[in-house]
């Protein structure tokens, strides 16, 4: 007798639960305690590898090629500290070997093999170290879920076919999380932001000591895949060695500067404007009647930041022409603002193409107006007047189709981006592949200079240290 009422209420309590289930907290509730128990994780080790496809730094941009990288993060939740290594390779010998460390909430970043920022200990504050946890966290479901518990309202759950659907209005779009009807895993996040749409992935969940983790993951934005992870290990509680937080032997610490950018004249007639956007540097000559720029870097705000100082430095004289050394984002995506001054673009036929798509993704009533003039060239081209002469050549190389430098055989100046980097503080590693092709094409033409101009890093290469770092292995 008993136990049959026992049996009662229990089916009257799974009755209940049934009905519940269609509120979004009762959902997510589930769909957490799936997972397994999470709150027990003091700490954990997480490793994957990353497959990433970036048409943007890729080096044909028609033809992008997936990239091998690897992610690394040990958290400790409990004493509040992390460390994310990632290493990203990139078209002509790029590697990347980025450090991101949290601690004493304070957000460090420095490069483990020096190529890039030398052994600089960079300090980004306090304010970044939640952003970074925040964003590091939200590779796993379970505290993306419990973020989304504490944010919800009373949105419904849909259902369609064998998911069930949270989907909610945020402040710059919508976003929507669907579940598996059947295990209530998270399976996939779409947030619609703006004009982008990014879709988050979760699949092949596993069990590692009672904790669920999607063995395969992926980013996309707006159909086209970012990166893809497949996981290589996980563990947790199971102790983290302590010196994994500790600073790095032998790294300064430095603070992120955010000079006002000026330009500095280095020759007669040829100005550089240094520390665009942190480590980036342009170049610009003035041919009595115009302008000649280099780059058009990172964004339209970038791009006006460095026109605003071309025009106090040279008042009322045009910016006529702009070269872009090669096609990647990093280097073209102001380049509508340069449009808008009247500017032609310079550049190598070969990356008409992607510059045409950047220019139209971000302001596409340019070409309507008919504002858009290209003077493209192969191998080689000749800007000159009386006083001076600009030579641009195209080089071949692994880094990107239809790169092209800048030569000013008067000064024997070279500008170029992405041949040569070398990181500020001058801390020197062996050339890598795309910076011997460069060595071979000048030895190759002839080409004889001092100086060598960067668009990363130290701006100033004089010649015996360019061939220091060919001569090291
Ligand atoms: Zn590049």
């Amino acid at each position: 007798m008993k136990v049959k009422f026992l049996l009662i209420i229990g089916f009257c309590l799974s009755l209940s639960i049934r009905g519940f289930a269609q509120s979004t907290a009762q959902l997510l509730q589930k769909s957490m305690i799936a997972l397994g128990n999470w709150e027990k994780v003091d700490h954990f080790e997480y490793t994957t590898k990353r497959m990433n496809l970036d048409k943007w730094q890729g080096y044909d941009f028609s033809n992008p090629l997936p990239e091998k990288d690897s992610f690394y993060l040990s958290f400790d939740l409990k004493g509040n500290r992390f460390l994310h290594h990632t290493q990203n390779h990139y078209p002509g010998g790029y590697l990347f070997d980025t450090y991101r460390l949290g601690r004493d909430t304070t957000y460090y970043v420095y490069d483990g093999i020096g190529s890039r920022t030398g052994k600089d200990l960079l300090n980004l504050g306090s304010s970044s170290f939640n952003n970074r946890k925040n964003a590091l966290l939200n590779n796993f479901p379970y505290f993306i879920l419990k973020q989304l518990l504490t944010e919800i309202k009373d949105e419904p759950v849909l259902t369609e076919e064998n998911d069930l659907i949270i989907s909610r209005k945020t402040p710059t779009g919508t976003e929507e999380y669907r579940f598996d009807k059947n295990t209530f895993l998270l399976k996939r996040i779409s947030k619609i932001q703006g004009q982008d749409t990014l879709v988050q992935r979760f699949d092949n969940y596993s069990s590692s000591n009672g904790l669920m983790i999607a063995q395969k993951s992926s980013l996309e934005r707006n159909g086209n895949l970012i990166y893809s992870d497949s996981l290589a290990s996980f563990k947790y509680n199971k102790g983290i060695d302590n010196n994994v937080f500790d600073f790095p032997l032998g790294y300064k610490p430095v603070t992120e500067q955010t000079p006002k950018l000026s330009a500095k004249m280095l020759v007669k007639d040829v100005y550089l404007i240094e520390n665009v956007d942190g480590d980036r540097n342009v170049l610009f000559v003035n041919m009595g009647t115009y302008i000649v720029l280099t780059e058009a870097p990172l964004s339209s705000a970038t791009a006006r930041s460095i026109l605003e100082v071309i025009h106090t430095t040279l008042p009322d004289i045009p910016v006529k022409y702009v070269h872009l050394s090669h096609f990647h984002n990093d280097h073209i995506a102001g380049i509508a603002e340069m449009v808008k001054e009247g500017a032609t673009i310079v550049c190598a036929e070969s990356m008409k193409q992607p510059v045409i798509e950047m220019i139209s993704n971000t302001d596409n009533t340019l070409y309507k107006t008919g504002k858009v003039n290209f003077s493209v060239f192969n191998n080689q081209k000749v800007l000159q007047d009386e006083q001076k002469k600009l030579e641009f050549y195209e080089i071949p190389n692994s880094h990107a189709k239809g790169m092209s430098f800048l030569y000013l055989p008067q000064e024997k100046l070279i500008y170029q981006g992405d041949l040569l980097s070398l990181p500020a503080d001058s801390y020197l590693t062996p050339a890598i592949a795309v910076t011997r092709e460069f060595s071979e094409f000048l030895h190759q033409k002839k080409i004889a200079f001092t100086e060598i101009i960067a668009h990363h890093g130290l701006a100033l290469i004089p010649k015996n240290t360019f061939d220091e770092v060919i001569n090291m292995h």
